[in-house]
């Protein structure tokens, strides 16, 4: 399973806005964003203004880094909305948001897609009463994902469910938190992804 190595803070810093990375310590006052909201690095104090394909490629690195994939990852992520009918950027955000470790993670499941990535990849998660242990496997409309029962008991799990009753789950999902499972209710619309991503740049810069 790949990851991201290194102190994933420094990514929310990079991008000038929490990323949701590091679990319950992304809501406390330790983020470092909270502490430290400047580029890291020598020069990170330093104010440069970027434009064109400087603004396209920070949007790419900033929807790859929230829902943690790797390059390549991502530039398949986006050839698969790419090849569909419709409108990319949004095709591209539906995908990432359909993809089983997202899905475990807004479900409450998990405090962050790490987790859940670390949960899918152990065998923990169902999908339909199968198990999956692929974490970008698209869940679709319908379908039911669970956690084994055992993991009720867990205390990460249950840290998670207890920091999601606060976030709360999206409105396309429907959760049932008691019996650890929950479905795709409907595929998110756009206006339903609440992240701040202008995924045109995206499109834009994979268009080049
Ligand atoms: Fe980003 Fe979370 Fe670290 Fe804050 S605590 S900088 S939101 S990963």
């Amino acid at each position: 399973m790949a990851r991201i190595r290194g102190s994933v803070c420094r990514l929310c810093r990079r991008e000038g806005m929490k990323l949701f990375l590091k679990g319950n310590r992304c809501f406390t006052e330790k983020c470092a964003i909270e502490k430290r909201n400047f580029a890291p690095g020598q020069h990170g104090k330093r104010r440069v203004k970027m434009q064109g394909y400087g603004v396209q490629l920070r949007e790419k690195q900033k929807v790859k880094r929230i829902y943690g994939l790797l390059e390549n990852q991502f530039r398949l992520a986006f050839q698969e909305a790419n090849r569909r009918k419709g409108v990319t950027g949004e095709l591209l955000l539906q995908n990432l948001e359909r993809r089983l470790d997202n899905i475990v993670y807004r479900l409450g499941f998990a405090s962050s897609r790490a987790q859940a990535r670390q949960l899918i990849a152990h065998g923990h998660v169902r999908v339909d009463a199968r198990k999956v242990d692929i974490p970008s496997f698209l869940v679709k409309a319908g379908q039911m994902i669970s956690l084994k029962e055992k993991m009720g008991k867990n205390p990460a799990v249950q840290a998670a469910l207890e920091a999601a009753r606060g976030r709360g789950v999206p409105a396309w999902l429907s959760a049932d938190i008691e019996h650890l499972r929950g479905s795709l209710a409907s595929l998110p619309r756009r206006d339903e992804i609440t992240m701040p991503i202008q995924e045109q740049l995206i499109v834009e810069l994979y268009s080049k």
